[in-house]
């Protein structure tokens, strides 16, 4: 363990994206482990969260972003389509306006009445004033338009919305 110095451990926790060496991300990881990967020569910095923490001897830039530097091989993720699921694909975004909320509810682009699935390509969030207007209708019939196509989320780790929010530089890293 690099032993930090007082008053930094609010710092070494922050929380660093940790890529694979073919750049996917992987998971999320503690400024600290992070530091600690780099000095094993396990992983490299690519992107520095705008500070310096120091131990005893050296300064280390504080990563926010990291790059494993050798390829980690996962298993393919089978994703449950769950509402949080839905919602954190969505960036917790109402899907017709925009509007970005934890009040959202999952509506079928196609109403199930209309024969519309049950599955990702055809459930979004919106949000309660949309999904009221929208109805049982189809898009055509509301005039009402998605911002994106809804995607099956691809089979790795998907970053947490709520890191997100915190952490937009981590977003250039996402190809979701
Ligand atoms: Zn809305």
């Amino acid at each position: 363990m690099v032993p930090f110095q007082m008053g930094q451990e609010a710092m070494v926790n922050i929380p660093v994206l940790v890529l694979n060496q073919n750049y996917l991300p992987m998971n999320i990881c503690t400024a600290r482990r992070a530091i600690v990967l780099m000095l094993q020569g396990k992983a490299e910095l690519v992107e520095n969260g705008g500070g310096e923490v120091s131990s005893v001897s050296v300064s280390f830039a504080l990563p926010s972003v990291i790059r494993l530097l050798h390829l980690i091989r996962l298993p393919r993720l089978q994703r449950k389509l769950t509402r949080f699921e839905v919602f954190n694909r969505d960036h917790f975004t109402c899907q017709y306006c925009g509007l970005e909320t934890r009040a959202l509810t999952l509506d079928h682009v196609v109403p199930r009445s209309r024969g519309g699935q049950h599955c990702w390509e055809n459930l979004v969030s919106a949000c309660i004033p949309c999904n009221h207007s929208k109805g049982e209708k189809t898009l055509a019939q509301v005039k009402m338009k998605l911002l994106r196509k809804p995607l099956i989320p691809p089979p790795f780790f998907l970053v947490p919305y709520y890191y997100l929010r915190n952490q937009p530089v981590w977003l250039k890293f996402l190809p979701f």
